[in-house]
């Protein structure tokens, strides 16, 4: 399994169990190269589905790739692995149940957004970041203000509105 922050291609497993709910086997890794830790989950998948991205190229989607772009955006909070791991199962069956087999990339990103803005604040922002593609730091200021976690000043800038088409979504 690959390191979710360095990219080294082989890490070590540290510890084997059954995950809370039982349905997948959980493991601890650890990456030799950069000494990240992570969890992965193993689980079995019911439904294949499609993400249509901006560009118009259609990939599977892949849920060890969601679960890696949170994993690097809540590195070094105060999130349990299990918590993430619930999240997105929760994401993959809100998927799943909008009977679609092919989804835009934006439905997915907005869920992570919104699933991970109740997680954890930083790791919300993190994403956001990425997600959104800011641009400008000027962008982002005014990002984190709006969510409320920015400062108060810089009212009187007049931006251009933030695009709400997705940017690399994960
Ligand atoms: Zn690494």
């Amino acid at each position: 399994m690959r390191c979710p922050f360095c990219g080294e291609a082989e890490t070590q497993v540290k510890d084997s169990r059954p995950s809370e709910d039982g349905a997948a086997i959980r493991r601890r890794r650890l990456c030799p190269e950069c000494g990240g830790r992570f969890t992965t989950f193993e689980r079995v998948q019911l439904r294949e589905l499609t993400i249509l991205k901006r560009s118009g190229r259609r990939v599977p989607f892949d849920r060890e790739k969601l679960v890696r772009s949170i994993t690097v955006a809540t590195r070094k909070r105060p999130v349990d692995p299990e918590r993430i791991e619930r999240m997105v199962n929760g994401i993959v069956r809100q998927l799943e149940s909008l009977g679609e087999t092919e989804l835009a990339s934006h439905v997915v990103g907005e869920m992570v957004m919104k699933s991970l803005k109740s997680l954890d604040d930083v790791a919300y922002v993190r994403y956001a970041s990425v997600y959104r593609d800011f641009r400008q730091t000027e962008d982002f200021a005014r990002f984190l203000s709006e969510e409320g976690l920015g400062e108060e000043d810089g009212r009187d800038h007049e931006a251009p509105e933030l695009d709400p088409s997705p940017g690399r979504a994960a």
